[in-house]
C-alpha cells in the first residue's frame, strides 16, 4: 500500500496541455510530461487514446487500435 501524503493546497498550479478527444471532442488536460505513446482515457466518451505527437503545447490524440487480434476469417 502506498501512502500518500496529500497536501492539500487550494490554489495547486499544474501545468497541462489541451487536447481534444478525436471521438467527442471534449477537452482533455494532458500533463507537460506526457509522452508519446502513452495512453489517455476521454473524461468525456471514456475512449482510451493513444499520444501521438506531443508539439510545444499541442499534444495528438488517436483512438485507442488494439493490434494483435487475430478475427480468423
Ligand atoms: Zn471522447
Amino acid at each position: 500500500m502506498i501512502k500518500q501524503t496529500a497536501k492539500l493546497e487550494p490554489q495547486e498550479v499544474k501545468v497541462m496541455n489541451k487536447a481534444k478527444c478525436p471521438d467527442c471532442d471534449a477537452e482533455l488536460d494532458v500533463p507537460v510530461d506526457t509522452e508519446k505513446g502513452e495512453i489517455l482515457s476521454c473524461p468525456g466518451c471514456g475512449l482510451e487514446l493513444e499520444v501521438k505527437q506531443v508539439n510545444g503545447g499541442c499534444v495528438d490524440l488517436q483512438e485507442l487500435t488494439i493490434e494483435g487480434e487475430d478475427w480468423g476469417e
